[in-house]
């Protein structure tokens, strides 16, 4: 059970190590073949578990650099989140110099906006202040090729199902995607039968 058993490439296996990563964990070693494999899951698992890098690496690996438009798009509840998994994705994705910008309300919009003109790869974003780039049209998710929808069950408390519901209007549907939720309440389940393909369910 060991990161060189999940081909990942050197560039990855070199950040993950300075992290001081040794060996995945267990929700690692489960989602990670899926989500490169391109294959939608649901994972059931706590924060702690080590679930930011398990959606990170696949993340960071499948990225291509010369792309100008984002290909990853994380949708996450608070800002505090969204900046833990911009700093960590950053980590992940340092030797492939990966640009990741995070989006969240109750902060300037313009500086965002800049932001997002310049080439960026990953967006960690909460729906709301996504939801307003996407209607002034500053932010192109034609892109996007792995969406991540982290602590669903937060996000439906919090009131954002129905922003969630018309951001993934605006992801292509080929995407692959990956749901994180401690919990799964029935609103929960119904994004996942409208989204998600043949979902693999992960529960560690
Ligand atoms: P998370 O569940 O994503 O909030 O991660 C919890 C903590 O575990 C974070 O501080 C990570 O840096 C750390 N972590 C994640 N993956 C590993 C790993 N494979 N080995 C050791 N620590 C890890």
């Amino acid at each position: 059970n060991q990161f060189s058993e999940l081909k990942i490439s050197s560039d990855i296996c070199r950040a993950i190590s300075l992290l001081g990563y040794e060996k995945p964990t267990q929700v690692q070693s489960e989602a990670i073949p899926f989500l490169l494999a391109k294959k939608d899951i649901i994972v059931k698992s706590q924060t702690g578990s080590g679930k930011t890098a398990a959606f990170g690496i696949p993340l960071c690996e499948s990225i291509e650099w010369e792309e100008r438009a984002p290909q990853a798009l994380v949708l996450t509840p608070t800002r505090e989140l969204a900046l833990q998994i911009q700093n960590d994705l950053f980590h992940i994705g340092r030797f492939k110099r990966l640009k990741v910008e995070a989006v969240f309300g109750r902060s300037p919009f313009a500086a965002q906006e800049r932001q997002l003109k310049q080439r960026t790869h990953i967006v960690v974003a909460t729906p709301g202040r996504l939801l307003d780039h996407l209607e002034r049209g500053t932010v192109d998710l034609s892109k996007i090729e792995t969406l991540v929808i982290d602590e669903a069950d937060e996000m439906l408390d919090m009131g954002f199902i129905e922003q969630i519901e018309k951001v993934l209007d605006h992801v292509p549907s080929s995407a692959t995607k990956a749901l994180f939720s401690a919990t799964m309440p029935p609103a929960i389940k119904h994004l996942v039968e409208e989204y998600l393909v043949a979902p693999q369910f992960i529960e560690v």
